[in-house]
C-alpha cells in the first residue's frame, strides 16, 4: 500500500472508540520492527520522527525507508512528523512527502500557536494532509524537546485554538511527560474529558512511554485516539543490541545484533497496539 494520512485511520479510531499506535523509529530495524508487529495484529500504524531524528539522517531517508516499508504491507501507515519546531520544518516535510504533519507551537503564546498552526493548516490543506497540533505543554524533556514541568491544556482555550486553526487532531497536556517518569505520572483525566466535550477532533496522547496501560486505556475512553511511544522503543531496541552483544562477544555482524534489537521492539509495539486496541482495525 502507498502511505496514508492520519485523517481517515483516526476518523475510524474515534468512531470504534479505539487510538493508533504512533511509534518513533530512529533507524532502518526500527521502521522495519513497527511494521512487522503492525503487520501481525492486522493493525494500521504510524511511525513518526522527531526533529532530532530527522536532523540524524534527513527527512528523505526516513520517508524512503517508510515508503518501502508501506509498499510491502496490507496495513495502513503513515509517515508522520513529530513536533515539527517550525514553519519551514513542517513545509520541508510537507514537501518531502510526510503524509501527516505535527506543527509544535505549544512554546509560544496562545495568538502565536494559532498563526503558526493556521499556516500549516492551510499549506497542507489541498493535499489532504493531516495536521496536528498542541496546546497547553506536555513536560519532560528528550533530546531537543524540553516542556519544562508542562502546562495543562484549558478546555475553553481548547475549542477556539481548534476553530481558529482547523487542525484535523490536537495533542493535548493532562500530565503526560516526553522521557522517563519518575514516579507514576498522574494524569488529569476530568480535563480530557472536559475538553473532549467541546473539540469534536480526535485527541492525541503524548508521553505515553511509562504511562501503565490501564490509564492509556481510560484516556482512550475519553477521547485519545493516537497514542505517541518513543522512549521505550529506544529502550528496547538498545536493550535487545546490548543483549547480543553481552552473549556474543565476538560478533562483528551488525545484522546480527540488529535483528536481536528489532525482536525487542517487535514485541513492544504488538503490546501496545493491544493496549490501544487497534488489533484487527486495518
Ligand atoms: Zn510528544
Amino acid at each position: 500500500m502507498e502511505l496514508v494520512t492520519t485523517k481517515d485511520i483516526l476518523k475510524k479510531a474515534q468512531e470504534g472508540k479505539y487510538a493508533v499506535g504512533a511509534f518513533n523509529v530512529e533507524n532502518m530495524e526500527m521502521v522495519m520492527a513497527v511494521i512487522s508487529a503492525a503487520e501481525e495484529m492486522n493493525s494500521p500504524v504510524i511511525m513518526q520522527t522527531t526533529p532530532s531524528t530527522v536532523k540524524y539522517a534527513g527527512l528523505d531517508y526516513f520517508l524512503a525507508n517508510a515508503k518501502v516499508a508501506a509498499s510491502r504491507a496490507k496495513v495502513p501507515v503513515v509517515m508522520h512528523l513529530d513536533h515539527g519546531s517550525s514553519f519551514e520544518l513542517a513545509s520541508e516535510a510537507f514537501r518531502t512527502g510526510y503524509t501527516s504533519i505535527m506543527i509544535d507551537g505549544s512554546h509560544s503564546s496562545f495568538e502565536d500557536n494559532i498563526k503558526i498552526s493556521k499556516a500549516v493548516v492551510d499549506m497542507c490543506k489541498s493535499s489532504g494532509i493531516a495536521v496536528e497540533a498542541e496546546l497547553g505543554k506536555v513536560g519532560g524533556k528528550e533530546d531537543d524537546l524540553d516542556g519544562g514541568d508542562g502546562g495543562f491544556t484549558d478546555p475553553k482555550e481548547a475549542k477556539l485554538f481548534v476553530e481558529k486553526t482547523g487542525v484535523d487532531s490536537l495533542a493535548v497536556a493532562i500530565g503526560t511527560a516526553h522521557g522517563l517518569y519518575k514516579g507514576e505520572p498522574k494524569l488529569d483525566l476530568d480535563r480530557l474529558s472536559q475538553i473532549k466535550e467541546v473539540v469534536s477532533i480526535p485527541l492525541v496522547l503524548h508521553g505515553g512511554s511509562g504511562i501503565p496501560d490501564s490509564k492509556v486505556q481510560e484516556s482512550i475512553k475519553r477521547g485519545i485516539c493516537k497514542v505517541n511511544y518513543a522512549t521505550e522503543l529506544r529502550i528496547a531496541f538498545t536493550k535487545g543490541v546490548t543483549k547480543y552483544l553481552e552473549e556474543n562477544k565476538d560478533t562483528i555482524d551488525p545484522k546480527k545484533y540488529n535483528k536481536s534489537g528489532m525482536e525487542e521492539v517487535k514485541q513492544f509495539v504488538k503490546e501496545k497496539i493491544k493496549v490501544c486496541g487497534c488489533e484487527n482495525r486495518a
